[in-house]
């Protein structure tokens, strides 16, 4: 069965090879989209095909031969953040976006850039990013490259050129709105989403005309201030169930990420953030269409159906994972389905037409709910979990980064099983009730001072052994578990599955590695100096496979777990495009040295007012730790303040927190959120975690 299906797939590539040759660059059209699966050779768009399964039909690299695989070309760089996206390959050339929404062709077999396109993103709006500077891949339509940018444009360039053809601004300046998903061509328009739950934004997802930019439709996933009437009778129908005055803290409900279309239903598909802010009580309702997978007409943008994974969300459980199309045996019977390892710990089947739930298990441990009832489709919620109505901490599972994060799952039709980047981040809740909105960073209505680990050994230690990464193999059939990898912690790569019995996964400890698809067996692996988070793909010039993956540790984990993202990796940043085929013969410049760990700070005369350092140990959580790290320690990305020169020099100081001479970093000036006392409060905490570095892991040198 396996080898004739083999055997189709090859002549297929054949044919389509040879009836493309002469296409212009970046020619990929919805026929050519629809039959992706006889055009292995190409990786058209982020997720490959329509049904974002990421797997891929090539076999010359297979489990029998897959240890001959080597490095054969790679490309540095221009940034130090965060490489999240997925190349696309169209006809030997590779086209991708890296960090900043900068956009790069290369020759997909050399590796030799052809072009570079920087939208010179203002380094301000980093403020509004609550999970670093990144960018997940581009689409690829008729000649052109289409580029979601962090300031919120959508893009269209020249596929040969690079050179933009039209730009439209996509979202309200006025609100920390961000971009950071890839876009998708469906019904000849480009859909893009967004992102800013955390920062009171209101969600929405819009289609433009791709030829042209022209707005086609918008489909809000929440509701706006009544007294404006709604757009639509969806939106009416959602407004039942909020209270209060959502609208003024935007709602939330954000596509940032998956994206899935079906040309036959002419269905979009795509996930919802959570409702702003995240501490809100029971009383405040279900809240639609937030932490939702929504389908909506490709045509027109209208509402289709929804399912909500987690009502009433106060955990940050977005249901914006990777959304794959498949069709499944269920109860002996075919069914032509969407599925997705949500973020709070379920894994869900859903019939692709109606939205009905077909089935839903936890494929890692939860403790906010336990189960889900099948003929409601609503989740029993644990009481003890809703801590905004008990005033009590709740230690979740999972916590808000969730069961898995946006790091892509692959579906293989061969082995019938999932692979899910999976993770175990446990994380206590506590409501701010003195909460109230700021103008500059996130706005989650937390206590994120009682959510920061305590800087002693012992805390940290507690805290480790509770993290847990590993790359999981799930039957969506039988909702169960085939068969897992341990990784050494948590926030790894996202997967690719191949017809060569092959799942390739990049890790957070700095290792890209083949595992056999239907054991889990490890069979290859190569260092990649630098921890992995994006997800790799495959495809094949002239008859020969090559596998790409993006290298370059970043993403939220980093930003904010501070000392605990040690545990999983390699956290030097070192951005490159790795790509590898079978008797590569490329070699990774040697690492140079790192310069010596420069010399802990001590200013004992700050440090010894308790009471202010522990006000400046609350403000910190508040305004510096989403970038900067738990308890001041950097997880690689962005500066480890206790080193900082600023803390021993008031002029420096002054020129960066109040002038904002780093802006174009994005480190933006808070002049106006905190006043003379409050910076000498965060100071004097700083100085006294500069002189606790015995306690916690030393600082790594971070880029920008
Ligand atoms: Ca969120």
């Amino acid at each position: 069965m396996r080898n004739a299906l083999r055997w189709i797939l090859t002549l297929a590539a054949a044919v389509c090879t040879t009836s493309i040759a002469a296409a212009p660059p970046g020619w990929v059209t919805a026929d050519r989209l629809a039959a992706a699966d006889r055009d292995p050779d190409n990786w058209l768009s982020v997720g490959r095909d329509y049904g974002e399964t990421r797997f891929s039909p090539l076999t010359s690299i297979d489990a029998t031969n897959v240890s001959r695989l080597h490095l054969t070309w790679f490309h540095d760089l221009d940034t130090r953040r965060g490489q999240e996206a997925t190349p696309v390959v169209v006809d030997g050339v590779m086209y991708t976006s890296t960090a900043w929404s900068r956009v790069l062709a290369l020759n997909a077999v050399t590796g030799e850039a052809l072009w570079q396109f920087d939208p010179k993103v203002n380094g301000q709006v980093a403020v509004n990013v609550c999970c670093d500077l990144v960018n997940r891949g581009v689409a690829v339509w008729k000649g052109r490259v289409y580029v979601g940018t962090l300031d919120g444009r959508l893009i269209a360039l020249d596929a040969r050129t690079g050179k933009p053809v039209w730009s439209v601004l996509t979202v309200d300046r006025n609100r920390a709105y961000a971009i950071t998903g890839a876009p998708i061509v469906a019904a000849g328009k480009v859909i893009i989403g967004n992102a800013g739950a955390e920062f009171g934004v209101r969600g929405y997802v819009t289609a433009y005309d791709a030829a042209t930019g022209k707005q086609a439709w918008r489909f809000y996933t929440v509701p706006g201030n009544p007294a404006q009437g709604f757009e639509s009778p969806a939106m009416e129908r959602a407004a039942r169930t909020w209270s209060g005055k959502w609208w003024i803290d935007g709602g939330g409900g954000t596509v940032w990420n998956s994206l899935t279309y079906d040309p036959k239903l002419d269905l979009v598909y795509f996930g919802t953030g959570n409702a702003a802010p995240w501490g809100r009580s029971e009383a405040d309702g279900d809240s639609l269409y937030c932490t939702s997978i929504v389908a909506v007409r490709g045509a027109t943008g209208t509402y289709a159906w929804h399912y909500q994974t987690t009502p009433g969300d106060v955990w940050d459980y977005d249901a914006d994972q990777t959304l794959t199309l498949a069709s499944l045996v269920l109860n002996g019977r075919q069914h032509d389905v969407v599925m997705q390892a949500s973020k709070n710990g379920f894994f869900y089947v859903l019939e692709r037409r109606t939205g009905k739930l077909l089935s839903a298990k936890n494929y890692v441990p939860v403790n906010w709910a336990s189960g889900v009832d099948p003929k409601t489709g609503r989740p029993t919620i644990n009481p003890e979990a809703r801590y905004a109505s008990t005033g009590k901490v709740w230690l979740a599972a999972p916590g808000g980064l969730g069961g898995h994060n946006w790091q892509a799952s692959a579906y293989s039709p061969l082995t019938g099983l999932v692979y899910i980047p999976a993770q175990e981040i446990p994380f206590p809740y506590l409501r701010d009730e003195k909460f109230e909105r700021t103008e500059l960073g996130m706005n989650v209505g937390l206590d994120m001072a009682a959510t920061s680990l305590p800087p002693d050994a012992a805390s940290r230690r507690a805290a480790l052994s509770g993290l847990k990464g590993y790359l999981l193999a799930w039957d969506p059939q039988g909702q169960h578990e085939v068969w897992r990898a341990a990784l050494a912690g948590p926030w790894n790569g996202g997967v690719l599955a191949t017809a060569g019995n092959l799942v390739f996964q990049g890790t957070a400890a700095g290792d890209f590695v083949a595992y056999r698809a239907s054991d889990g067996a490890r069979l290859w692996s190569a260092a990649a100096q630098t921890g992995i988070v994006a997800a790799p793909m495959t495809f094949a010039v002239n008859g020969r496979q090559y596998v790409t993956v993006l290298a370059g540790w970043g993403g939220v984990y980093p930003l904010v777990a501070g000392a605990l993202a040690f545990k999983s990796g390699h956290v030097v940043n070192r951005s490159r495009v790795l790509t590898y085929a079978l008797d590569g013969a490329a070699e990774l410049p040697p690492v140079v040295a790192e310069p010596p760990q420069p010399t802990p700070l001590r200013l004992p005369d700050l440090h010894s007012d308790q009471r202010l350092v522990s006000e400046g140990a609350s403000l910190y959580a508040r305004h510096c730790g989403q970038c900067h790290g738990d308890a001041a320690v950097s997880g690689g990305l962005t500066p480890d303040l206790r080193f900082s020169r600023a803390l021993v020099n008031p002029d420096f100081w002054n020129a960066v927190v109040n002038e904002g001479i780093l802006t174009p970093n994005g480190m933006v000036s808070f002049r106006k959120e905190l006043g003379t006392t409050q910076q000498q409060a965060i100071r004097a905490y700083l100085t006294q975690r500069a002189a606790q570095t015995d306690e916690t892991p030393p600082l790594t040198h971070p880029g920008n």
